[in-house]
């Protein structure tokens, strides 16, 4: 049989999910269509009714703006979306859907691929969205030293801290974090924020920049004036999309070299 798959969202021409899904499947020796779905605010419910009516659909990656309105669908949730309130992978099983997100446990795996050690650290999130809300279980996980964030809107911040409790904090700009992690999208408007220019960053600051490509441009620039520890999100993309094939099929696709083939 041939899985029907795709991925959601708006904007969606810009999405790689296609290309590093069909690798994993040639791998896996499994036969998909993977395609993109252009879907705006409202339209999800009534995409995914259609959708999963086809018998050999089994999953959609949520891409923007999605990831909070899919909590709407009639589906079971993982314990990490109830936790984080977004999911960015649909499965159907046995005529139910299942939510589930991968974005953070995504981000751990290619910090670890890449010895980018978070145990004990101080890190530094930038950025108080969906993204940021993603990846805090994950990184809490892992026992750093402390969380702390940093955003534009200081009221957006507060509130992702009030979804974690005590080991997430406000960054008042004193600490000199170990690793930033930034999860702030200024990047897709060619910016930087002005508020990272009050950032204390030491010479072997770490930076993991979440954004990849052109949004990825403004922050390196900025960045390596400081320490020329950076990465982007190229690797997190091929990671969360490994664990959404497995999600989907029980097998876990080979993540290495991925990124040279697509990126
Ligand atoms: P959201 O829209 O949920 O949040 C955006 C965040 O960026 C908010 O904190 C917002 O601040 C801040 N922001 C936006 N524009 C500006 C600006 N001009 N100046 C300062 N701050 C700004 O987006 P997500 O959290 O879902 O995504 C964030 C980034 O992470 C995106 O670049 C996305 O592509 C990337 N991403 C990458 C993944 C990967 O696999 N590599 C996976 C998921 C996301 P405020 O609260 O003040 O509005």
């Amino acid at each position: 049989m041939e899985y029907k798959l795709g991925v959601v969202g708006s904007p969606i021409e810009h999405s790689l999910s296609p290309e590093i899904h069909n690798i994993f499947a040639q791998q896996l020796n499994i036969k998909i269509s993977y395609e993109k779905y252009l879907v705006n605010t409202g339209e999800l419910s009534n995409f995914c009714n259609q959708f999963f009516d086809n018998p050999n659909a089994l999953g959609l990656n949520v891409t923007l703006p999605l990831k909070r309105e899919v909590l709407e669908l009639d589906a079971n949730k993982s314990n990490i979306v109830n936790k984080i309130h977004s999911a960015n992978t649909i499965k159907k099983d046995n005529k139910s859907l299942y939510l589930h997100s991968t974005d953070g446990q995504g981000l751990v795996n290619d910090l670890n691929k890449k010895n980018i050690s978070i145990k004990d650290k101080k890190i530094l999130i930038l950025g108080a969205g969906g993204a940021a809300a993603s990846i805090i279980p994950a990184i809490s996980d892992s026992k750093p030293g402390c969380i702390e964030i940093a955003n534009r809107s200081e009221e957006n911040a507060k509130k992702l801290i009030g979804m974690f409790g005590e080991f997430v904090s406000l960054h008042e700009y004193k600490l000199g974090p170990d690793v930033i992690i930034n999860c702030s999208s200024a990047g897709h408007d060619s910016s930087v924020p002005e508020f990272f220019n009050n950032l204390k960053i030491s010479n072997d600051c770490i930076l993991y920049d979440l954004s990849y490509g052109s949004p990825h441009k403004p922050t390196r620039n900025w960045f390596k004036k400081y320490s020329q520890y950076i990465y982007s999100g190229e690797g997190m993309l091929v990671e969360q999309a490994a664990l959404s094939f497995e999600y989907w099929f029980g097998k876990k696709p080979n993540t290495k070299n991925i990124n040279k083939e697509i990126l």
